[in-house]
């Protein structure tokens, strides 16, 4: 019976890390994946291209992620943005940031990421095993045994889980990380879909399809959540709204939407311009020309079918001159432009969910170390825990950061 120094569970960003930081030191490492090919999801990050970390401090990056961003502090310090573009130089990958923030592989493709950590895991004889669904862990009294899969059963003191969340099931992950936890006494906080489009009543939406709207502010109308604010490109789609602003903006939405059954919002699609400056914008384009349509001149600010939507829901007849149109119907028109309000009543859910909200909570986790403080031996990393934070690099570094960390505390105590 062969007894393996690090057992890792789930072969994506966080246990590959993982499976290398452990083996490195000079630790005998297999790594279990569900699926028959390691890092579905991780090929399938930022469109292909892999958006694998930002250029924000630690700090910054920390509170980013709300209040329970302290959590990351000696994740983040053991493999922070700098030190990951460094470990993917050194493992012949060279990293920039394009825009400044976001940081891609030079030929921003994600293979390029799976194929150099694969040959790093062999280079350093990690035993792989796909096909191999994990289903719960083998321990005693004191600490973990190993781990049973659907055929066999593989032993070890220590024992990484790195399962994922539950969002695009088809790439993996499906929740089996917070069973298995739960198995050894751990709990799992509420969890919800994140990163998704969201589904609106207003059907007018679906004659602007394809239209993006750069810098489009959308904020929550309702009392107790005015503090929630995005600014991002925003798409419309046949049945809401998607695009950066969206997925950001629905991490918060999908609890909201739990409890209520209608979250209302409104969006600026005139790049942050407030009634004043609308009409002062109007007022200079009737100057250049006073004869040209509603119509028309909206479209200075907005595409063409976001444009007639918008009259048609103030009652205003585009193809009048603006001067023709009461003043009543060019207040209403104005104040939508301003602010046009949405209701959100539902989303695609776990499927389309590139993040998942909540985790197996931390206060039963070590930061320090990632173990578990239910049962000696189990460590945790990656989306399991009860850590997301928004769109452009942030889940993969704290999936990185983490696995790192995971798997060299699995090597330090034997
Ligand atoms: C479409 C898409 C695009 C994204 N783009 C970005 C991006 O550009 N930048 C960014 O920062 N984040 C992005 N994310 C989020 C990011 O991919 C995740 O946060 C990150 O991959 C989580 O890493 P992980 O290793 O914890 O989990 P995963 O990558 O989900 O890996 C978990 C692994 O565990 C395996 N597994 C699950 N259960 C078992 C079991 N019982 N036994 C054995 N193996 C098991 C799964 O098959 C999977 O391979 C994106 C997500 C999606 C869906």
């Amino acid at each position: 019976m062969k007894i393996y120094d690090t057992i890792v569970i789930g072969a994506g960003a966080a246990g590959m890390m993982a499976a290398i930081s452990a083996a490195r030191n000079e630790k005998s490492v297999l790594l279990l994946e569900k699926l028959p090919k390691v890092g579905a999801k991780l090929k399938a990050t930022g469109g292909g291209r892999c958006n694998l970390t930002n250029t924000l401090s630690n700090d910054e990056f920390i509170s980013s992620f709300g209040k329970d961003g302290r959590f990351m502090t000696p994740a983040l310090e053991a493999m922070d943005y700098k030190k990951l573009q460094e470990f993917f130089a050194d493992i012949g990958v060279e990293t920039h940031a394009p825009d400044g923030f976001h940081i891609f592989p030079v030929g921003h493709s994600s293979s390029t990421i799976i194929s150099a950590l694969t040959s790093e895991m062999e280079r350093l004889g990690v035993e792989v095993l796909c096909s191999q669904r994990v289903e719960r862990l083998e321990y005693n009294e004191t600490e973990v045994k190993g781990v049973t899969s659907k055929s066999d059963t593989f032993y070890s003191n220590h024992v990484i889980l790195s399962t994922g969340g539950m969002g695009y099931p088809m790439l993996g992950a499906e929740g089996d990380g917070y069973s298995i936890a739960e198995g050894v006494g751990h709990t799992t906080s509420l969890i919800f879909p994140a990163m998704m489009p969201l589904i609106t009543r207003e059907t007018w939406v679906a004659n602007c399809r394809a239209d993006t709207i750069a810098k489009a502010h959308i904020r929550v109308d309702m009392k107790k959540y005015k503090k929630l604010y995005s600014i991002g490109d925003l798409i419309f789609t046949k049945r809401g709204i998607r695009g950066p602003v969206v997925l950001d903006f629905s991490r918060e939405i999908t609890p909201i939407l739990d409890k209520l059954d209608e979250v209302h919002v409104l969006i600026n699609m005139t790049k942050g311009m407030n009634e004043e400056d609308i009409r002062q914008h109007i007022k200079t384009e009737l100057k250049k020309d006073p004869h040209r349509t509603t119509l028309q001149l909206l479209s200075t600010l907005l595409p063409e079918p976001i444009s007639i939507e918008l009259c048609l829901l103030s009652g205003v007849n585009h193809t009048l001159g603006f001067n023709k149109i009461s003043g009543f119907s060019r207040d209403r028109l104005i104040k939508l432009l301003a602010w046009t309000p949405l209701t959100i009543i539902g989303h695609d859910g776990f499927d389309m969910a590139m993040i998942t909200r909540g985790g197996i909570k931390l206060n039963e986790i070590d930061s320090h170390t990632l173990e578990s403080k239910k049962l000696k031996g189990l460590y945790l990393c990656g989306e399991v825990v009860d850590i997301d934070g928004p769109c452009g690099g942030y889940n993969l570094q704290w999936a990185f950061a983490s696995g790192y960390l995971a798997g060299m505390a699995s090597t330090l105590v034997y």
